[in-house]
């Protein structure tokens, strides 16, 4: 009954082709999966209004102390040595705990590739929220090309891409990870570092002064991404990372203050 009909100026043509969409398939909850019934009441309409009591939100993180800032003043460590940090500041849109564990999982090991949409929108909205980064370009971290094979899929990749389709940017792979590692949740939070160094490459195909937005799913120690950022920085490119959870040690939390101040942030 739609062909043939233009489409309103100024109305896209996806805005009415995904609303009626949402009147067959609506959103489902991110935590419990249950149809989220009244957008208005649920929180950034991925989450019911019950599970919404438990989302504890993210913001921006500095890579080098691993604690919380905000826009002014930025974190000590950035004014220092801001040359020096290939990796300038890391957005989460949530902290981690068993709520996200299962979300991240579901997306990662259980082909629930849908949640990549949502959830690649909703970083997008914390990267323009923020007001703080405007990246030229979206690159994701990549799997090793016989990983990818194996699950069908690099979830980084999936997040990135509709992360930057809601940036209205390009999104690129401009690295390689060339050498198989173990996983990093499998080995211990201090041997991390030395298990991902050197197995990223550039594709060659970075551009000097490129503002680069690197995404992931999970950032926990930052091993992956510092190793990641430092290949594009080396190129020339000023990169900030983005997750969908942040998964500090306890020793990071006690030390940066912020487990005691979770309810303020
Ligand atoms: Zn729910
Ligand atoms: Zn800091």
């Amino acid at each position: 009954m739609f062909r043939g009909r233009e489409t309103p100026p100024g109305q896209p043509l996806k805005g009415w082709v995904e609303n009626l969409l949402g009147l067959f398939y609506p959103e489902r909850c991110l935590f419990c999966k249950g149809f989220i019934e009244r957008k208005e009441e649920a929180i950034r309409e991925f989450l019911c209004f019950s599970c919404a009591a438990y989302y504890k939100p993210g913001g921006k993180i500095c890579p080098h102390c691993g604690g919380f800032f905000r826009d002014h003043p930025p974190c000590a460590c950035l004014e220092d040595n801001p040359d020096e940090m290939p990796l300038r500041a890391l957005f989460t849109i949530s902290l981690y705990d068993h709520r996200w564990r299962e979300v991240i999982h579901d997306l990662k090991y259980r082909n629930r590739r849908s949640a990549a949409r949502i959830l690649g929108f909703w970083l997008a909205g914390e990267i323009t929220g923020g007001g703080y980064c405007h990246p030229d370009l979206v690159v994701p971290i990549p799997l090793h090309r016989l990983k990818e094979k194996e699950r069908g899929y690099n979830q980084s990749a999936l997040l990135a891409v509709h992360a930057a389709k809601k940036l209205n940017i390009p999104c690129q792979y401009l690295l390689i990870k060339h050498k198989e590692t173990a996983s990093q949740t499998a080995i211990s939070r201090l041997d991390r570092r030395e298990n991902v160094r050197e197995v990223f490459k550039s594709t060659g195909a970075i551009q000097p002064g490129m503002i680069i937005l690197l995404v992931d799913d999970v950032y926990s120690t930052g091993s992956t991404m510092k190793e990641a950022a430092a290949v594009l920085h080396k190129e020339g490119a000023e990169v900030y990372g983005a997750v969908i959870s942040y998964n500090p040690g306890t020793l990071t939390l006690k030390k940066t203050g912020f487990y005691e101040g979770l309810d303020r942030w």
